[in-house]
């Protein structure tokens, strides 16, 4: 599936301490790939990568995100962003005043059931809905909206199937001003494909009655044929939302991502099952994190933000000003490091140090960071503040105590001394810069 997939993406980027131009590249490939076969319009696609792309890369990594992490939520960001990012309401008037709303869609689509669905939702937000019966096609159109009326215990209005839909709306709506039903809900007729008689009656309906809300019911299981339908009406017919339907079957999610970037209509609500109850409103937000698989990412991503010990990084900026960094602080920094997702990704945050990543290289494997934690829990807190005191016989003790042959010590304390030398050569990482980005 599309979570799958975006999943496997994310993984790899997880798995590194930092990432570069290239990474992004590669990444971005995949996520293409992905949402291409999920039937995102690829139009879509291409805007969408495009925006990701300009905004992960060269951006400033947020303080307490490696890279990796950023990308995701630079990706949750930008689909929310296509799916419309606000919840839309149906434009409801108040009181008593009528608002009157019309379902189009094609055959099968899902208008009869979601209108129903609608009826009871507006019904248990305290207003009085009437249901009206203008697909006069299939008399088991009308069977089927007031065996579903009467499941809500909403009234259906219907004239048989012997008038035509606009006397039928026309009269509906005198129908609700006598008896104080303040949303009026027109089922329409479908048909198997996009056509011009369908596409007249619903013209004809809105020519004659004021039709405050037209939604497009859509059946997302078709996937880009869903879109295309969409277009369509949108164009010929003029739509105001679309509500997707059958979410809770195997669809590949692309219509969701789709549908608003290519008609300029949000959607409004998506059905979730065959039964009465299952209508959700849309949230962007939480379809992105649905397609994403990504709650447990998100709350990831929140964790290492709050990890984040401003006052703790505060400190050890100035002391990396003052070149006073020791192996308290590296241990220190250690801790912080893994809560943030690596010690690459922190040297990474620091200005003009992602082009010298490579010299650090040997520091950064994070498999060895645990050995490395031993080796500085082995040394004295007189050593680990004076590293300049690390005699071979002081290496020799801390090597067996850490569990360790003594040339990895030897290797750790070279290439601390190495980094110390390498922050001091980085004039960009000693100004003021840092604040910019908040340090650590
Ligand atoms: P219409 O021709 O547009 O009026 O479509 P219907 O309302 O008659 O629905 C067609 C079929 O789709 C019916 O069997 C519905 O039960 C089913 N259906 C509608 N919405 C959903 C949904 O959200 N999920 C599922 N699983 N089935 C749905
Ligand atoms: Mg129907």
């Amino acid at each position: 599936s599309l979570t799958d997939k975006l999943q496997n993406v994310f993984k790899k980027l997880r798995g590194k301490g930092r990432l570069t131009e290239e990474d992004v590249k590669v990444a971005l490939k995949e996520v293409k790939m992905a949402l291409l076969e999920a039937d995102v319009n690829f139009k879509v696609v291409k805007q969408f990568t495009k925006a990701v792309q300009e905004r992960a890369v060269g951006q400033d990594v947020m303080n307490g995100l490696n890279p990796g992490q950023m990308v995701i939520k630079i990706v949750n960001e930008e689909l929310v962003s296509l799916m419309g990012s606000e919840t839309t309401e149906l434009p409801l008037k108040q009181g008593n005043e009528i608002t009157v709303i019309m379902m189009a869609g094609l055959q099968g689509a899902g208008k009869t059931t979601t209108v129903a669905k609608l009826a009871g939702k507006l019904k248990s937000k305290g207003k009085r809905p009437l249901l009206v019966a203008c697909d006069v096609y299939r008399p088991a159109a009308i069977t089927q909206l007031q065996v579903n009326g009467e499941k809500q215990g909403v009234e259906v209005f219907s004239m048989g199937d012997k008038q035509n839909p606009v006397d039928i709306a026309k009269a509906a709506i005198e129908h609700a001003k006598a008896n104080q039903q303040n949303v009026v809900l027109i089922d329409t007729a479908g048909r198997l494909h996009v056509d011009e008689n369908m596409m007249q009656e619903l013209a004809d309906i809105k020519a004659n009655v004021n039709v405050d809300c037209t939604l497009l019911t859509v059946d997302a299981m078709t996937g880009q044929d869903a879109v295309n339908v969409a277009k369509t009406f949108a164009e010929k017919v003029g739509i105001d939302g679309v509500i997707l339907t059958k979410m809770d079957g195997d669809t590949r999610g692309g219509a969701a991502l789709s549908i608003k970037a290519v008609t300029g209509k949000p959607i409004l609500y998506v059905g979730m099952g065959e039964k009465l109850s299952d209508l959700e409103q849309f949230y962007p937000e939480r379809m992105a994190s649905r397609i994403l698989g990504m709650g447990d990412v998100m709350s990831l991503i929140e964790k290492a933000e709050a990890a984040l010990d401003q006052d703790q990084a505060a400190e050890m900026q100035k002391k990396l000003k003052k070149m006073e960094f020791d192996f308290n602080d590296y241990l220190t920094s250690m801790e912080q490091m893994n809560k943030m997702g690596g010690i690459g990704s922190v040297l990474n945050m620091l200005p003009g140090v992602g082009s010298k990543m490579k010299d650090l290289e040997g520091m950064i494997d994070e498999k060895a960071l645990d050995r490395t934690k031993a080796i500085i829990l082995s040394m004295t807190p007189k050593e680990r503040s004076n590293p300049g005191i690390l005699n071979p016989s002081r290496k020799n003790r801390i090597a067996r105590g850490a569990g360790v042959d003594i040339t990895e010590v030897n290797r750790l304390v070279k290439q601390f001394e190495q980094s110390r030398k390498l922050m001091k050569q980085m004039p960009g990482m000693m100004g003021g810069k840092m604040g910019k980005r908040g340090g650590f």
